[in-house]
């Protein structure tokens, strides 16, 4: 068996060599398996280093980045399906629901960048139960405090020590 000191945790033969493993990577419940990979782990601690002379570690990162990508834009059409269903514009579920740029959502939509997980809740939330969209209006609107007045009530109290 070869061994070798680890590069991550000190540990003295802590890593071995390993070859031919497959392994399935998974993002938001997609998948994706690669095979034929070459390395070193550590028993210790769990650090993996690809060999090398292979190109195990270009492959294993390129299903990483691939999954994380296809889950963005698999969230992008999720987002676009629900607003559409919503008979919301872009613009108008920014102002109703998140805040922010105007463009932000036309960025999740297009799978370029993760909506906050708020959003996806409350969005997946309205396509559940569409007739909260009435309700989310009134109170998106009281919730804007731009033009907030407040009263401050003076109150004298007394402090009585027996
Ligand atoms: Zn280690």
């Amino acid at each position: 068996m070869k061994t070798r000191q680890c590069v991550s945790c000190g540990a003295r033969e802590g890593m071995r060599h390993f070859e031919g493993r497959g392994e399935t990577l998974s993002v938001k419940g997609m998948e994706r398996r690669v095979d034929d990979l070459s390395g070193w782990e550590c028993q210790q601690c769990g650090e993996v280093e690809w060999d090398d002379d292979t190109d195990s570690a270009e492959r294993y990162c390129d299903a990483g980045d691939e999954l994380v990508i296809a889950a963005r834009q698999m969230i992008g059409a999720e987002m676009k399906r629900i607003r559409r269903k919503l008979h919301l514009t872009q613009k108008e579920t920014v102002q109703l629901l998140s805040g922010g740029g105007h463009n932000a959502f036309s960025r999740y939509e297009r799978g370029e960048t993760l909506p906050p997980k708020s959003l996806m809740l409350l969005m997946r939330l309205l396509d559940r139960y569409p007739y909260l969209l009435t309700d989310t209006k009134t109170l998106s609107e009281g919730a804007d405090l731009r033009g907030f007045k407040h009263t401050i009530h003076k109150e004298h109290e007394t402090l009585t020590v027996s």
